[in-house]
């Protein structure tokens, strides 16, 4: 399959364009499907659903709405009973929802189609077109050829319709021990194509089914089911992703070969990120593995992990139109997705402060025990947010890496003798500077000037720096978790020994930070600017005691960056 870096000179408002519109408007148009738009979103319950799948979800769904009368089915894959779990499907229902997804009464389990699929493949034993075959694992691989060479006819592929039928009812009925007997269509050992070469529709499984119970032995395999699953349910377009090209012929073939309303399959392009993993078998391994704190692990690309880091469903929307539809599989930068993400947020975050790696700072020449409310605006962006109060004192806290006792020429932020603006509050100046026995710097000493109220000088004065600030005693203890991408490079997503390639640095954890009292009782999942420091949201660990905040995202955006880069 190619595989290629995106390069997309996309602005705001432009989109790829999506081929698989153009085919349901050109039907539409035809009445190929006598106007009727049925759609699906397929997943199989064996994990939780990722941002890859969120682009299957928005074309599903989307198409669905765009199109009036258009329907898209939630449809659980669930024909395999290993590795099948309620709890998946819990979860990806409310992933669904929370992108913004309604399937109304259209809830479907593939397994309540079981049945249904049995029937439909009696009616292919008896036109012939399925046997009962017996032939080992081992003997199956070898009988089916390669690439380059052509497959054989298994000994009971000419077994006698009635025989087969017995054999079927009986493998269903639990006669048989797994893996002794196969349910194969007849179509051909040599073609060219080697999912054509009888493949296999049923498999004897003793294990016990999510919802099904005990009440099946044989299960259909992925190929058999899924056409069904879309013919059953009216599907109209059912679009996969391309890996399944290969198999649209099979597709095609069963339907046709039992004549049922007969949907068009079309694949697209997988999304992949750079510098994450997509693959479920890959995010069981760091779930399982506890490389990662569970499947909602802000650092994972689930849709819960995003969720719980502070994305929006906007934006994770806003992000897959950008990036549009196609038939190449590429990988798209996660700055993209940033970006799309930062632009969300800085619309509608409330900017607050917060000091993640506290200094005290003592101002000298304020009253003790006096407190100054101070206008603070919570959003630039959005006039109708208003302003806040922040309560100023004596003992302040600023970063640790706003104040350099000797800086250099570049640095104009707080030092010795250096004044500079608090944001919306006074003009100060470090005196001094003291140090512990080891040489830290413990605290610092200022002074402030009063006339500089709300951080305007009337003289006109200027000053080179606005630090962000809490009041010590006001302000509130808090635990800020900081994450980096979850690979150290692009280059191994792929590779065998891809956990070689874990970002040691992914996650780092700030225990001492304070932050303004207005965020006290923030519910879980609010979002904020700290003022110079990035978004975060409040994480579901956060309690009254302790508050706990996920950084979203810094606020600096690299796209434009990388963009410009791949113009040159
Ligand atoms: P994985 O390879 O991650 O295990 P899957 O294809 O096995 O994914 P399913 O639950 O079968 O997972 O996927 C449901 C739907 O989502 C399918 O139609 C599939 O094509 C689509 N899908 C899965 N991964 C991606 C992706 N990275 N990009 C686009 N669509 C995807
Ligand atoms: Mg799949």
């Amino acid at each position: 399959m190619a595989r290629t870096t995106a390069n997309m000179n996309m602005n705001d408002s432009t989109r790829q364009s999506d081929f698989i519109r153009d085919i349901v408007a050109e039907d539409l148009k035809t009445g190929k499907w006598d106007g009727r738009v049925v759609t699906r979103f397929p997943p199989e319950p064996n994990g939780y659903l990722h941002i890859g799948h969120a682009k299957s979800i928005c074309l599903n769904f989307g198409i669905a709405a765009e199109n009036a009368g258009g329907i898209c089915n939630l449809r659980f894959d669930d024909t395999n009973p290993t590795k099948e779990e309620a709890e998946y499907v819990e979860s990806i229902i409310e992933d669904v929802r929370w992108l913004g997804f309604d399937w109304g009464e259209h809830l479907y389990y593939a397994s309540d189609y079981f049945e249904q699929m049995y029937d439909y493949a009696v009616q292919l034993i008896k036109k012939g077109k399925a046997y009962v075959c017996d032939l080992s694992a081992d003997q199956m691989r070898e009988y089916r050829g390669t690439l380059t060479a052509p497959g054989k006819n298994s000994l009971h592929r000419d077994r006698p319709v009635e025989e087969n039928l017995d054999l079927f009812e009986r493998m269903r009925a639990g006669e048989f021990p797994d893996g002794s007997r196969v349910l194969r269509a007849k179509i051909d050992m040599t073609h060219p194509n080697m999912n054509m070469r009888d493949p296999v529709m049923y498999r004897i499984l003793h294990a016990a089914h999510h919802r099904q119970g005990n009440k099946w032995c044989v299960y259909p395999t992925y190929d058999w089911a899924h056409g069904l699953e879309d013919s059953i349910e009216g599907v109209t377009h059912s679009l996969c992703s391309l890996e399944f090209e290969n198999h649209r012929p099979l597709y095609d073939w069963f339907l046709d070969a039992l004549g049922v309303h007969h949907p068009q399959q079309i694949e697209f392009a997988r999304l992949e990120l750079t510098r994450t993993v997509m693959s479920k078998r890959k995010l069981v391994e760091l779930v399982e593995g506890g490389y990662v704190n569970g499947w909602d692990d802000p650092r994972l690309p689930t849709l819960s992990g995003l969720r719980r880091r502070g994305y929006t469903p906007e934006a994770i929307r806003d992000f897959l139109k950008r990036i549009g539809m196609n038939k190449v599989v590429s990988t798209v930068d996660t700055a993209l997705l940033e970006h799309c993400l930062r632009k969300d947020l800085n619309k509608r975050s409330p900017r607050v402060m917060g000091v993640l790696r506290p200094l005290r700072v003592v101002i000298d020449n304020y009253p003790d025990g006096q407190t100054d409310e101070l206008e603070a605006i919570n959003n630039p962006e959005d006039a109708s947010a208003g302003t806040r109060k922040v309560p100023f004192s004596k003992v302040l806290y600023i970063e640790r890496e706003d104040f350099m006792e000797e800086p250099p020429r570049k640095f104009f932020r707080l030092a010795p003798g250096r004044e500079v603006r608090l944001r919306y509050a006074y003009f100060i100046t470090c005196t001094d500077v003291i140090k512990d026995d080891a040489g830290e710097i413990v605290e610092l000493h200022c002074t402030y000037d009063p006339a500089t109220r709300g951080g305007d000088s009337p003289d006109g004065r200027k000053v080179k720096a606005t630090l962000h600030w809490v009041s010590a005693e006001h302000s509130l203890p808090a635990e800020v978790r900081l994450y980096d991408h979850l690979l150290k490079d692009e280059a191994s997503a792929d590779a065998a020994d891809w956990k070689s390639n874990l970002n040691p640095d992914s996650l780092e954890i700030l225990t001492g930070c304070r932050v303004e009292p207005s965020l006290a009782a923030a519910p879980a999942g609010s979002r904020y600017q700290f003022e110079r420091q990035g978004y975060f949201c409040t994480d579901p660990d956060s309690s009254e005691d302790k508050l706990v905040f996920n950084r979203t995202a810094s606020l600096r955006d690299t796209w434009a960056k990388i963009q410009k880069q791949q113009k040159k």
